[in-house]
């Protein structure tokens, strides 16, 4: 992280770590509000303006500083903070400013334009309609009475009004697009953050928690797309053609959970699905899946028979060389059965001919694979 990059983060932290979009729109706002009404002040008493509109702008400077700190150190108040900032500005200051700063002809009918912006951004619902209509109202009223009364107007030179608009112009300006830019960054930071966590939801929702390959749930639902049972999405293109599937059982685990234990057991649970993923390559539609307690179906793809066996059978003797540093002598097998998809109408008969292959493997002796 360069110097820019740390200014950055540190200035935007606590942006955003705010919880939701509507709490980081509220503090950009308030931030920004603040950070405009000191120059607000300054512009105004280096131009010599109006006594009362340099106190009207001090004025909202503390008002501002006073809804911050609350807001800061009182969270619960945060929403009513959020409501006196809008009812604040647009009802009071702004057309208060209005007749302190020059009228029609000063740039303030720029700063009743950030009114609304409050309204739309900080309030919602109902409030927002009535407190929308009070303010379009309040401030109607102040441009009919400063022309109608022209003498509750300040007065200012033709040369302060020149100043005042120039000033209006670059801080309502600067504000919007700070204000804007940062909302559109913001929402984009919370768009990535729901996107990640969508992720994170699906994989978790086809993983089994403790082999780590896909679970029985995902097994089904690739199987019922590849014998057409429910459409194909679109990125999906499975087929029965050139697949296998492929139905494994650890043999003896029983006795083997018995003499070392479960936890042993679940470590090589664990060894064994790890060869039966790396069996698989994911790019070729191949999955492996946990079916049960200590059995396993993987979904092949090969140009024949003979290659799908190939593969099926170095995966058993690749479990067959696996040894564990606290029991080295223990070995451990699987059976299996191996058919071909295509061979098989159906999702049931496909499951039930293949379990059928894996209990003659059993039957046969174990340790070995059934085609
Ligand atoms: P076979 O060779 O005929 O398959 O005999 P087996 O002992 O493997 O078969 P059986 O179905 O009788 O036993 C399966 C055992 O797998 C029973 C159960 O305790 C164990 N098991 C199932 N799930 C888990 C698990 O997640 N962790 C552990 N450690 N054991 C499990
Ligand atoms: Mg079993
Ligand atoms: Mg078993």
């Amino acid at each position: 992280m360069n110097a820019l990059e740390k200014i950055k983060h540190t200035l935007f932290r606590s942006w955003y770590t705010l919880e939701t979009l509507e709490d980081r729109i509220y503090h950009i706002i308030l931030d920004v509000a603040v950070f405009m009404s000191v120059p607000t002040v300054i512009f105004g008493i280096i131009q010599h303006m109006p006594g009362p509109s340099v106190v009207m702008s001090v004025a909202i400077l503390v008002f501002l500083i006073i809804i911050q700190f609350v807001t800061m150190r009182c969270p619960k108040y945060a929403d009513l903070c959020r409501m006196l900032l809008v009812l604040g500005m647009n009802l009071v200051f702004l057309p208060v400013c209005f007749f302190t700063a020059g009228g029609l002809y000063s740039g303030m009918i720029l700063f009743f334009a950030t009114g609304f912006v409050l309204c739309g951004l900080l309030l919602r619902g109902k409030t927002a309609g009535i407190v929308f209509t009070l303010t379009l109202v309040v401030m109607e009223l102040a441009l009919i009475l400063s022309v109608r009364f022209p003498e509750f107007v300040e007065p200012m030179t033709p040369e302060q009004h020149l100043l005042d608009a120039e000033t209006a112009l670059i801080l309502v300006g600067t504000s919007l697009f700070a204000v804007t830019g940062l909302l559109l960054r913001s929402y984009a930071e919370e768009r990535d953050r729901n996107v990640e966590l969508m992720q994170k939801l699906r994989d978790l929702s086809v993983m089994d928690a403790l082999s780590g390959l896909y679970n029985r749930r995902e097994l089904f639902r690739r199987l019922e797309v590849m014998y057409g049972d429910i459409p194909k999405e679109r990125t999906e293109t499975l087929s029965v053609d050139g697949r296998y599937l492929a139905m494994f059982d650890i043999d003896n685990f029983k006795t083997l959970n018995d003499t070392y234990g479960h936890g042993f057991g679940d470590t090589v649970l664990v060894s064994v699905a790890n060869v039966l993923r790396d069996m698989v390559k994911r790019e070729n539609g191949e999955l492996s899946a946990r079916y049960g307690g200590e059995e396993f179906v993987s979904i092949l793809r090969a140009p024949s028979r003979e290659e799908a066996y190939a593969r099926v059978n170095q995966a058993r003797e690749e479990i067959m060389s696996l040894s564990w540093e606290e029991f080295p002598a223990v070995r451990v097998s699987i059976s299996g059965g191996l058919i071909a998809c295509e061979d098989h109408a159906d999702l049931t008969q496909a499951l039930h001919d293949v379990d059928d292959l894996l209990y003659k493997a059993k039957a046969a002796g174990k340790n070995q694979v059934c085609i």
